[in-house]
């Protein structure tokens, strides 16, 4: 069987999974587990990172909604 299960090709340089973000979620693990550790792809955060080559600030990884504004405030 092949796995789908892989590490967030960004995880070493991501803020949040360094816990280096100003405020931390009580869902902090979960969310490492849940994206950085295995579904990458759906993770806001590394939407964000593809589309601009940068790192936001404060969106998280479940913020799905958020990552066409947080685009934008990234390029302006
Ligand atoms: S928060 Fe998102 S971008 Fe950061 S390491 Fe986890 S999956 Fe990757």
């Amino acid at each position: 069987m092949v796995s789908i299960m892989s590490d967030c090709p960004i995880l070493d340089k991501c803020i949040f999974f360094n816990d280096r973000m100003s405020s931390k979620p009580a869902t902090v693990e979960l969310y490492k587990k849940k994206y950085c550790k295995s579904d990458f792809k759906s993770c806001a955060r590394y939407k964000v990172n593809q589309a601009t080559g940068q790192s936001h600030p404060t969106l998280l990884p479940n913020q799905d909604n958020m990552v066409a504004d947080a685009i934008k405030e990234i390029r302006k």
